[in-house]
Protein backbone atom coordinates (compact mmCIF):
# COMPACT_ATOMS: atom_id res chain seq x y z
CA UNK A 1 0.00 0.00 0.00
CA UNK A 2 2.86 2.37 1.04
CA UNK A 3 4.68 1.82 -2.21
CA UNK A 4 1.32 2.48 -4.31
CA UNK A 5 0.68 5.64 -2.12
CA UNK A 6 3.70 7.53 -2.65
CA UNK A 7 3.83 6.89 -6.85
CA UNK A 8 0.45 9.06 -6.15
CA UNK A 9 0.16 12.75 -8.51
CA UNK A 10 -1.32 15.12 -8.57
CA UNK A 11 -2.10 16.82 -11.79
CA UNK A 12 -3.47 20.05 -13.18
CA UNK A 13 -1.30 22.68 -10.53
CA UNK A 14 -3.52 22.09 -7.71
CA UNK A 15 -2.97 25.01 -5.36
CA UNK A 16 -4.79 23.00 -2.32
CA UNK A 17 -4.08 20.60 0.18
CA UNK A 18 -6.71 18.09 1.17
CA UNK A 19 -7.12 15.48 -1.12
CA UNK A 20 -10.95 16.17 -1.15
CA UNK A 21 -10.58 19.67 -2.09
CA UNK A 22 -7.76 18.55 -4.77
CA UNK A 23 -10.65 16.67 -6.20
CA UNK A 24 -13.72 19.02 -5.87
CA UNK A 25 -10.87 21.57 -7.59
CA UNK A 26 -10.35 19.62 -10.84
CA UNK A 27 -13.61 18.89 -10.92
CA UNK A 28 -14.70 22.54 -11.04
CA UNK A 29 -12.05 23.06 -13.34
CA UNK A 30 -13.58 21.01 -16.31
CA UNK A 31 -17.06 22.07 -15.62
CA UNK A 32 -18.62 23.48 -18.68
CA UNK A 33 -15.37 23.85 -20.47
CA UNK A 34 -13.48 23.60 -23.71
CA UNK A 35 -9.85 23.05 -23.06
CA UNK A 36 -7.05 21.29 -25.30
CA UNK A 37 -5.28 18.05 -23.86
CA UNK A 38 -1.63 16.25 -24.13
CA UNK A 39 -3.37 13.42 -26.09
CA UNK A 40 -4.20 15.53 -28.68
CA UNK A 41 -8.14 16.16 -28.65
CA UNK A 42 -9.83 19.40 -27.57
CA UNK A 43 -12.25 17.69 -24.51
CA UNK A 44 -16.07 19.76 -24.30
CA UNK A 45 -17.01 19.09 -20.70
CA UNK A 46 -20.81 20.51 -21.15
CA UNK A 47 -22.05 20.06 -17.79
CA UNK A 48 -22.18 23.19 -16.17
CA UNK A 49 -22.80 22.73 -12.62
CA UNK A 50 -21.87 19.69 -9.85
CA UNK A 51 -23.32 20.65 -6.40
CA UNK A 52 -23.92 18.36 -3.38
CA UNK A 53 -25.21 20.42 -0.19
CA UNK A 54 -27.97 21.23 1.73
CA UNK A 55 -29.36 24.16 -0.82
CA UNK A 56 -29.62 21.66 -3.79
CA UNK A 57 -33.41 22.88 -4.67
CA UNK A 58 -32.39 26.27 -4.28
CA UNK A 59 -29.37 26.10 -6.55
CA UNK A 60 -31.27 23.93 -8.85
CA UNK A 61 -34.03 26.89 -9.62
CA UNK A 62 -30.83 29.76 -10.01
CA UNK A 63 -29.75 27.59 -12.48
CA UNK A 64 -33.11 27.17 -14.53
CA UNK A 65 -33.35 30.59 -13.93
CA UNK A 66 -30.20 31.41 -15.21
CA UNK A 67 -29.85 29.43 -18.42
CA UNK A 68 -33.32 30.17 -19.30
CA UNK A 69 -34.11 26.33 -19.61
CA UNK A 70 -37.68 27.05 -19.86
CA UNK A 71 -41.12 27.15 -17.40
CA UNK A 72 -42.17 23.41 -18.29
CA UNK A 73 -40.46 21.10 -16.03
CA UNK A 74 -41.58 17.17 -15.96
CA UNK A 75 -39.88 15.17 -12.79
CA UNK A 76 -38.91 11.67 -13.19
CA UNK A 77 -38.81 9.54 -10.51
CA UNK A 78 -39.99 5.73 -9.21
CA UNK A 79 -42.24 5.43 -5.82
CA UNK A 80 -38.88 5.39 -3.56
CA UNK A 81 -37.35 8.57 -5.15
CA UNK A 82 -40.54 10.47 -5.52
CA UNK A 83 -41.18 10.37 -1.58
CA UNK A 84 -37.50 10.60 -0.75
CA UNK A 85 -37.09 13.75 -3.03
CA UNK A 86 -39.18 14.03 -6.27
CA UNK A 87 -42.45 15.43 -3.90
CA UNK A 88 -40.74 18.18 -2.43
CA UNK A 89 -38.43 19.05 -5.49
CA UNK A 90 -41.66 19.32 -7.09
CA UNK A 91 -43.58 21.08 -4.75
CA UNK A 92 -40.70 23.71 -4.76
CA UNK A 93 -40.87 24.15 -8.69
CA UNK A 94 -44.21 24.63 -8.24
CA UNK A 95 -43.65 27.41 -5.50
CA UNK A 96 -41.39 28.92 -7.90
CA UNK A 97 -43.76 29.69 -10.50
CA UNK A 98 -43.05 26.20 -12.64
CA UNK A 99 -45.11 24.28 -14.62
CA UNK A 100 -44.76 21.03 -12.89
CA UNK A 101 -45.45 17.78 -14.40
CA UNK A 102 -44.72 14.39 -12.59
CA UNK A 103 -44.08 11.20 -14.19
CA UNK A 104 -43.58 7.96 -11.76
CA UNK A 105 -42.77 4.92 -12.59
CA UNK A 106 -44.52 2.52 -10.59
CA UNK A 107 -43.21 -1.31 -10.89
CA UNK A 108 -44.80 -3.69 -7.79
CA UNK A 109 -42.88 -7.15 -8.50
CA UNK A 110 -39.58 -6.11 -9.37
CA UNK A 111 -37.00 -3.52 -9.86
CA UNK A 112 -37.64 -0.67 -12.59
CA UNK A 113 -35.24 -1.92 -15.13
CA UNK A 114 -33.80 0.35 -17.42
CA UNK A 115 -34.49 -0.62 -20.96
CA UNK A 116 -34.53 1.51 -24.47
CA UNK A 117 -38.13 0.91 -25.07
CA UNK A 118 -38.87 2.83 -21.79
CA UNK A 119 -36.94 5.45 -22.36
CA UNK A 120 -38.20 5.64 -25.87
CA UNK A 121 -42.03 5.91 -24.54
CA UNK A 122 -40.51 8.51 -22.06
CA UNK A 123 -39.15 10.83 -25.11
CA UNK A 124 -42.47 10.98 -26.43
CA UNK A 125 -43.94 12.16 -23.39
CA UNK A 126 -41.30 14.58 -22.44
CA UNK A 127 -41.41 16.10 -26.10
CA UNK A 128 -44.85 16.51 -25.54
CA UNK A 129 -44.96 18.30 -21.92
CA UNK A 130 -41.26 19.38 -21.07
CA UNK A 131 -39.04 22.33 -22.06
CA UNK A 132 -36.55 20.34 -19.77
CA UNK A 133 -36.59 17.53 -17.36
CA UNK A 134 -35.47 16.69 -13.99
CA UNK A 135 -34.42 13.02 -12.83
CA UNK A 136 -34.94 12.40 -9.29
CA UNK A 137 -33.26 9.15 -8.37
CA UNK A 138 -30.33 7.10 -9.06
CA UNK A 139 -28.59 5.04 -11.33
CA UNK A 140 -31.68 3.68 -13.35
CA UNK A 141 -33.44 6.75 -13.60
CA UNK A 142 -30.81 8.18 -14.89
CA UNK A 143 -30.07 6.06 -17.37
CA UNK A 144 -33.95 6.10 -18.55
CA UNK A 145 -34.09 9.73 -18.27
CA UNK A 146 -30.40 11.15 -19.72
CA UNK A 147 -31.92 8.92 -23.33
CA UNK A 148 -35.15 10.07 -23.45
CA UNK A 149 -33.74 13.66 -22.88
CA UNK A 150 -31.41 12.86 -25.82
CA UNK A 151 -34.47 11.36 -28.03
CA UNK A 152 -36.42 14.24 -27.63
CA UNK A 153 -33.83 17.09 -28.32
CA UNK A 154 -34.37 18.80 -24.35
CA UNK A 155 -31.83 19.49 -21.77
CA UNK A 156 -31.84 17.29 -18.63
CA UNK A 157 -31.00 18.17 -15.08
CA UNK A 158 -29.63 15.07 -12.67
CA UNK A 159 -30.88 14.90 -9.01
CA UNK A 160 -29.49 12.31 -7.64
CA UNK A 161 -30.74 10.52 -4.48
CA UNK A 162 -28.09 7.93 -3.94
CA UNK A 163 -24.20 8.01 -4.07
CA UNK A 164 -24.37 4.90 -5.77
CA UNK A 165 -22.86 4.97 -9.39
CA UNK A 166 -20.19 7.04 -11.54
CA UNK A 167 -22.97 7.89 -14.72
CA UNK A 168 -24.58 10.99 -13.16
CA UNK A 169 -22.95 13.35 -15.38
CA UNK A 170 -21.17 10.97 -17.95
CA UNK A 171 -22.06 10.76 -21.89
CA UNK A 172 -23.57 7.60 -21.84
CA UNK A 173 -26.60 5.91 -20.82
CA UNK A 174 -26.93 2.24 -19.62
CA UNK A 175 -29.67 0.43 -20.92
CA UNK A 176 -30.83 -3.20 -22.11
CA UNK A 177 -32.05 -3.57 -25.83
CA UNK A 178 -33.32 -6.89 -26.70
CA UNK A 179 -32.34 -8.73 -23.20
CA UNK A 180 -28.42 -7.30 -23.87
CA UNK A 181 -27.09 -4.53 -21.51
CA UNK A 182 -25.74 -1.43 -24.11
CA UNK A 183 -23.80 1.82 -23.06
CA UNK A 184 -25.12 3.71 -25.36
CA UNK A 185 -24.28 7.76 -26.69
CA UNK A 186 -26.47 10.36 -24.90
CA UNK A 187 -26.47 13.90 -23.86
CA UNK A 188 -24.63 14.26 -20.20
CA UNK A 189 -27.04 16.79 -17.99
CA UNK A 190 -26.67 20.61 -18.12
CA UNK A 191 -26.26 20.04 -13.90
CA UNK A 192 -26.25 17.71 -11.25
CA UNK A 193 -27.76 18.85 -7.63
CA UNK A 194 -27.78 16.42 -4.75
CA UNK A 195 -29.43 17.28 -1.53
CA UNK A 196 -26.54 15.75 0.78
CA UNK A 197 -28.92 14.88 3.43
CA UNK A 198 -30.84 12.64 0.96
CA UNK A 199 -27.51 10.95 -0.15
CA UNK A 200 -26.79 10.47 3.46
CA UNK A 201 -30.13 8.95 3.83
CA UNK A 202 -30.31 6.65 1.07
CA UNK A 203 -29.67 3.02 2.49
CA UNK A 204 -26.10 1.62 2.74
CA UNK A 205 -26.28 -1.02 0.20
CA UNK A 206 -26.40 1.99 -2.08
CA UNK A 207 -22.85 3.52 -0.74
CA UNK A 208 -21.37 0.05 -1.06
CA UNK A 209 -22.41 0.38 -4.88
CA UNK A 210 -20.98 3.46 -5.38
CA UNK A 211 -17.69 2.42 -3.39
CA UNK A 212 -17.77 -0.81 -5.41
CA UNK A 213 -18.55 0.69 -9.14
CA UNK A 214 -16.04 3.32 -8.57
CA UNK A 215 -12.52 1.11 -7.49
CA UNK A 216 -13.11 -0.21 -10.99
CA UNK A 217 -11.37 2.86 -12.67
CA UNK A 218 -8.18 1.67 -11.35
CA UNK A 219 -8.50 -1.80 -13.50
CA UNK A 220 -10.42 -0.22 -16.36
CA UNK A 221 -7.96 2.62 -17.05
CA UNK A 222 -5.80 -0.42 -17.75
CA UNK A 223 -7.82 -1.91 -19.94
CA UNK A 224 -8.24 1.08 -22.19
CA UNK A 225 -3.90 1.42 -22.01
CA UNK A 226 -3.70 -1.96 -23.23
CA UNK A 227 -5.92 -1.08 -25.65
CA UNK A 228 -4.28 1.81 -26.93
CA UNK A 229 -1.03 -0.65 -27.83
CA UNK A 230 -2.63 -3.78 -29.05
CA UNK A 231 -5.66 -2.23 -31.09
CA UNK A 232 -3.92 1.14 -31.94
CA UNK A 233 -7.15 2.94 -30.35
CA UNK A 234 -7.48 6.29 -28.95
CA UNK A 235 -6.57 6.86 -25.65
CA UNK A 236 -6.43 9.88 -22.92
CA UNK A 237 -4.43 9.77 -19.87
CA UNK A 238 -6.16 12.32 -18.35
CA UNK A 239 -9.13 10.28 -16.81
CA UNK A 240 -6.38 7.62 -15.38
CA UNK A 241 -4.46 10.28 -13.80
CA UNK A 242 -7.54 12.05 -12.44
CA UNK A 243 -8.04 8.07 -10.80
CA UNK A 244 -5.37 8.31 -8.76
CA UNK A 245 -6.34 10.83 -5.98
CA UNK A 246 -10.03 9.27 -6.12
CA UNK A 247 -8.60 5.55 -5.70
CA UNK A 248 -6.25 7.19 -2.40
CA UNK A 249 -9.52 8.51 -1.62
CA UNK A 250 -11.19 5.22 -1.27
CA UNK A 251 -8.20 3.67 0.13
CA UNK A 252 -8.25 6.13 3.25
CA UNK A 253 -12.07 6.49 3.42
CA UNK A 254 -14.04 3.54 3.25
CA UNK A 255 -14.93 2.33 6.63
CA UNK A 256 -16.03 5.97 7.17
CA UNK A 257 -18.60 5.93 3.57
CA UNK A 258 -19.59 2.68 5.33
CA UNK A 259 -20.57 4.25 8.81
CA UNK A 260 -22.58 6.96 6.43
CA UNK A 261 -20.18 9.76 7.56
CA UNK A 262 -21.86 13.06 6.05
CA UNK A 263 -17.87 14.26 4.38
CA UNK A 264 -16.73 10.96 3.04
CA UNK A 265 -20.22 10.63 1.36
CA UNK A 266 -19.57 13.82 -0.26
CA UNK A 267 -15.88 12.88 -1.04
CA UNK A 268 -17.76 9.31 -2.88
CA UNK A 269 -20.27 11.54 -4.70
CA UNK A 270 -17.30 13.61 -6.21
CA UNK A 271 -15.08 10.51 -6.54
CA UNK A 272 -18.19 9.20 -8.99
CA UNK A 273 -18.49 12.40 -10.45
CA UNK A 274 -15.08 12.78 -11.74
CA UNK A 275 -15.14 9.12 -13.34
CA UNK A 276 -18.35 10.67 -14.88
CA UNK A 277 -16.39 13.32 -16.32
CA UNK A 278 -14.00 11.18 -17.21
CA UNK A 279 -16.35 8.98 -19.77
CA UNK A 280 -17.36 12.63 -21.20
CA UNK A 281 -13.85 13.09 -22.01
CA UNK A 282 -13.20 10.22 -23.30
CA UNK A 283 -16.30 10.40 -25.54
CA UNK A 284 -16.47 6.37 -24.41
CA UNK A 285 -17.27 4.65 -21.47
CA UNK A 286 -13.41 3.19 -21.61
CA UNK A 287 -12.13 5.00 -19.00
CA UNK A 288 -15.06 3.81 -16.64
CA UNK A 289 -15.98 0.35 -18.08
CA UNK A 290 -13.84 -2.39 -19.23
CA UNK A 291 -13.81 -6.31 -18.42
CA UNK A 292 -15.09 -6.01 -14.49
CA UNK A 293 -18.26 -4.26 -15.94
CA UNK A 294 -18.64 -7.30 -18.97
CA UNK A 295 -18.41 -9.72 -16.00
CA UNK A 296 -21.69 -7.66 -14.40
CA UNK A 297 -23.41 -7.56 -17.51
CA UNK A 298 -23.12 -11.09 -18.25
CA UNK A 299 -24.35 -12.12 -14.55
CA UNK A 300 -27.18 -9.25 -15.23
CA UNK A 301 -27.88 -11.15 -18.16
CA UNK A 302 -28.33 -14.58 -16.72
CA UNK A 303 -29.99 -13.25 -13.94
CA UNK A 304 -32.81 -11.97 -16.47
CA UNK A 305 -33.14 -14.64 -18.54
CA UNK A 306 -34.31 -16.69 -15.87
CA UNK A 307 -36.53 -13.72 -14.12
CA UNK A 308 -34.33 -13.36 -11.21
CA UNK A 309 -34.03 -10.30 -9.64
CA UNK A 310 -30.60 -8.49 -10.52
CA UNK A 311 -27.98 -7.45 -7.40
CA UNK A 312 -27.09 -3.77 -7.34
CA UNK A 313 -24.63 -3.00 -10.21
CA UNK A 314 -21.55 -1.53 -8.03
CA UNK A 315 -21.71 -4.53 -5.97
CA UNK A 316 -20.77 -6.83 -8.78
CA UNK A 317 -18.43 -4.61 -10.63
CA UNK A 318 -16.54 -4.17 -7.08
CA UNK A 319 -16.35 -8.16 -6.58
CA UNK A 320 -15.58 -8.58 -10.78
CA UNK A 321 -12.90 -5.55 -9.64
CA UNK A 322 -11.04 -7.47 -7.60
CA UNK A 323 -10.86 -10.57 -9.81
CA UNK A 324 -9.45 -8.83 -12.79
CA UNK A 325 -7.09 -7.03 -10.96
CA UNK A 326 -6.16 -10.72 -10.08
CA UNK A 327 -6.21 -11.87 -13.43
CA UNK A 328 -3.92 -8.63 -14.18
CA UNK A 329 -1.06 -9.97 -11.78
CA UNK A 330 -1.56 -13.49 -13.29
CA UNK A 331 -0.19 -11.28 -16.30
CA UNK A 332 2.34 -9.65 -15.06
CA UNK A 333 3.94 -13.18 -13.67
CA UNK A 334 3.15 -14.82 -17.08
CA UNK A 335 6.54 -16.23 -18.25
CA UNK A 336 6.38 -15.18 -22.00
CA UNK A 337 9.00 -17.11 -23.21
CA UNK A 338 7.06 -20.37 -22.88
CA UNK A 339 4.30 -19.83 -25.12
CA UNK A 340 4.07 -20.86 -28.74
CA UNK A 341 2.10 -19.25 -31.26
CA UNK A 342 1.08 -22.62 -33.07
CA UNK A 343 -0.21 -23.49 -29.50
CA UNK A 344 -1.66 -19.88 -29.11
CA UNK A 345 -3.59 -20.53 -32.82
CA UNK A 346 -5.80 -24.06 -31.67
CA UNK A 347 -6.43 -22.34 -28.73
CA UNK A 348 -7.79 -19.45 -30.32
CA UNK A 349 -9.62 -21.41 -33.54
CA UNK A 350 -10.91 -23.84 -30.69
CA UNK A 351 -12.81 -20.54 -29.08
CA UNK A 352 -14.82 -19.52 -32.34
CA UNK A 353 -17.68 -20.43 -31.41
CA UNK A 354 -20.32 -21.14 -34.06
CA UNK A 355 -23.75 -19.01 -34.34
CA UNK A 356 -25.82 -21.79 -32.94
CA UNK A 357 -23.73 -22.09 -29.45
CA UNK A 358 -24.85 -18.81 -29.48
CA UNK A 359 -28.91 -19.28 -29.88
CA UNK A 360 -28.13 -22.51 -27.34
CA UNK A 361 -26.46 -20.68 -25.12
CA UNK A 362 -28.23 -17.20 -24.74
CA UNK A 363 -31.83 -18.39 -25.98
CA UNK A 364 -32.27 -17.23 -30.17
CA UNK A 365 -33.36 -13.76 -29.62
CA UNK A 366 -30.10 -12.39 -27.04
CA UNK A 367 -27.93 -15.15 -28.78
CA UNK A 368 -28.18 -12.93 -32.05
CA UNK A 369 -27.31 -10.06 -30.26
CA UNK A 370 -23.93 -12.11 -29.00
CA UNK A 371 -23.28 -13.42 -31.93
CA UNK A 372 -23.12 -10.22 -33.68
CA UNK A 373 -20.80 -8.93 -31.32
CA UNK A 374 -18.88 -11.72 -30.99
CA UNK A 375 -17.61 -11.99 -34.80
CA UNK A 376 -16.33 -8.42 -34.41
CA UNK A 377 -13.99 -9.69 -31.95
CA UNK A 378 -13.07 -12.98 -34.22
CA UNK A 379 -11.02 -11.30 -37.22
CA UNK A 380 -9.47 -14.15 -39.48
CA UNK A 381 -6.12 -16.38 -37.68
CA UNK A 382 -3.97 -13.85 -39.90
CA UNK A 383 -5.03 -10.57 -38.31
CA UNK A 384 -5.15 -12.22 -34.83
CA UNK A 385 -1.86 -13.89 -35.30
CA UNK A 386 -0.03 -10.59 -35.77
CA UNK A 387 -1.96 -8.77 -33.27
CA UNK A 388 -0.36 -11.91 -30.95
CA UNK A 389 3.02 -11.21 -32.34
CA UNK A 390 3.05 -8.04 -31.57
CA UNK A 391 1.77 -8.38 -27.93
CA UNK A 392 4.22 -10.80 -27.72
CA UNK A 393 7.07 -8.75 -29.52
CA UNK A 394 6.41 -5.69 -27.18
CA UNK A 395 5.35 -7.55 -23.58
CA UNK A 396 7.46 -5.97 -21.74
CA UNK A 397 6.48 -2.56 -22.74
CA UNK A 398 2.34 -4.14 -21.83
CA UNK A 399 3.79 -5.57 -19.05
CA UNK A 400 5.56 -2.19 -17.47
CA UNK A 401 2.24 -0.02 -18.48
CA UNK A 402 -0.11 -2.91 -16.66
CA UNK A 403 2.43 -2.75 -13.25
CA UNK A 404 2.89 1.30 -13.12
CA UNK A 405 -1.22 1.59 -12.76
CA UNK A 406 -2.31 -1.93 -11.21
CA UNK A 407 -3.28 -1.67 -7.44
CA UNK A 408 -3.09 -5.17 -6.11
CA UNK A 409 -6.27 -7.05 -6.18
CA UNK A 410 -5.69 -7.04 -2.24
CA UNK A 411 -5.78 -3.66 -1.48
CA UNK A 412 -8.67 -3.47 -3.54
CA UNK A 413 -10.72 -6.47 -1.55
CA UNK A 414 -9.20 -4.67 1.42
CA UNK A 415 -10.87 -1.70 0.76
CA UNK A 416 -13.99 -3.58 0.47
CA UNK A 417 -13.56 -5.39 3.37
CA UNK A 418 -13.39 -2.05 5.82
CA UNK A 419 -16.44 -1.21 4.19
CA UNK A 420 -18.38 -4.63 4.63
CA UNK A 421 -18.68 -4.65 0.57
CA UNK A 422 -19.30 -8.19 -0.01
CA UNK A 423 -16.03 -9.91 -1.49
CA UNK A 424 -17.39 -12.72 -3.16
CA UNK A 425 -19.98 -13.74 -5.60
CA UNK A 426 -21.69 -16.19 -3.97
CA UNK A 427 -22.91 -13.68 -1.18
CA UNK A 428 -24.64 -12.66 -4.22
CA UNK A 429 -26.21 -15.82 -5.12
CA UNK A 430 -24.48 -16.52 -7.74
CA UNK A 431 -23.58 -20.08 -8.82
CA UNK A 432 -20.35 -21.63 -9.65
CA UNK A 433 -21.43 -22.58 -13.31
CA UNK A 434 -22.57 -18.92 -13.75
CA UNK A 435 -19.46 -17.18 -12.44
CA UNK A 436 -17.15 -19.58 -14.87
CA UNK A 437 -19.23 -18.51 -18.21
CA UNK A 438 -18.64 -15.17 -16.58
CA UNK A 439 -14.95 -15.20 -16.82
CA UNK A 440 -14.95 -16.72 -20.26
CA UNK A 441 -17.43 -15.45 -22.19
CA UNK A 442 -18.06 -12.08 -21.17
CA UNK A 443 -15.70 -10.69 -23.14
CA UNK A 444 -17.80 -11.95 -26.16
CA UNK A 445 -20.83 -9.25 -24.92
CA UNK A 446 -19.04 -5.81 -26.47
CA UNK A 447 -15.65 -5.29 -29.22
CA UNK A 448 -13.87 -3.42 -26.76
CA UNK A 449 -10.46 -5.08 -25.78
CA UNK A 450 -9.98 -5.64 -22.35
CA UNK A 451 -8.16 -7.91 -19.53
CA UNK A 452 -10.35 -10.86 -20.50
CA UNK A 453 -9.04 -10.79 -24.25
CA UNK A 454 -5.39 -10.36 -23.39
CA UNK A 455 -6.20 -13.49 -21.15
CA UNK A 456 -7.16 -15.41 -23.62
CA UNK A 457 -5.10 -14.62 -26.42
CA UNK A 458 -1.96 -15.61 -24.24
CA UNK A 459 -4.08 -18.53 -23.49
CA UNK A 460 -4.51 -18.05 -19.51
CA UNK A 461 -7.85 -17.63 -19.10
CA UNK A 462 -9.26 -20.89 -19.15
CA UNK A 463 -6.98 -22.28 -16.18
CA UNK A 464 -7.07 -18.80 -14.45
CA UNK A 465 -11.30 -19.39 -14.10
CA UNK A 466 -10.59 -22.96 -12.96
CA UNK A 467 -8.32 -22.07 -9.93
CA UNK A 468 -10.52 -19.04 -9.42
CA UNK A 469 -13.51 -20.99 -9.00
CA UNK A 470 -11.49 -23.55 -7.21
CA UNK A 471 -10.32 -20.99 -4.87
CA UNK A 472 -6.49 -21.61 -5.03
CA UNK A 473 -6.34 -18.02 -5.86
CA UNK A 474 -6.33 -16.34 -3.16
CA UNK A 475 -10.18 -14.37 -2.18
CA UNK A 476 -11.53 -14.48 1.04
CA UNK A 477 -14.96 -15.44 1.41
ZN1 LIG B 1 -7.15 14.04 -23.57
ZN1 LIG C 1 -20.44 1.07 -13.53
Amino acid sequence: MQNWLNNRFIPMDYPGRTLYSSMEYKLKKMLGKKFRCKCGRVHFVPTKEIYAGLNAKERLVRFILKEGLGANALIVSDQNTFAAAGESLSEYLAENGFKTGIEIFVSRKEKLKAEKELALSLAKRLKKRADFAVAVGSGTINDLVKYAATVAGIPYISYPTAASMNGYPSSVSALSCRGIKKTLPANPPVAVFADSRILCSAPKEMRLAGLGDGISKSVCNIDWAISRLVKKEYFCALPGSLMKDVMEFYIRNAKRIASGNPQAIKGLFTCLNLAGISMVIAGSSAPASGGEHLISHFLDMMNSKRGRELNLHGVQVGIATVLTAKLYEELLNLDISRLSIEKLKKHYLRGNLPRKWFYKFYGREMGGEVYREFIKKYPAWSGKEKEILFILKNWSRIRQSIKNALIPGSLLEKILQDAGHPVSFSRLGISQKDLKDALLHARELRARYTVLDLAFDLGILEDFADRYLRNRIKLRG
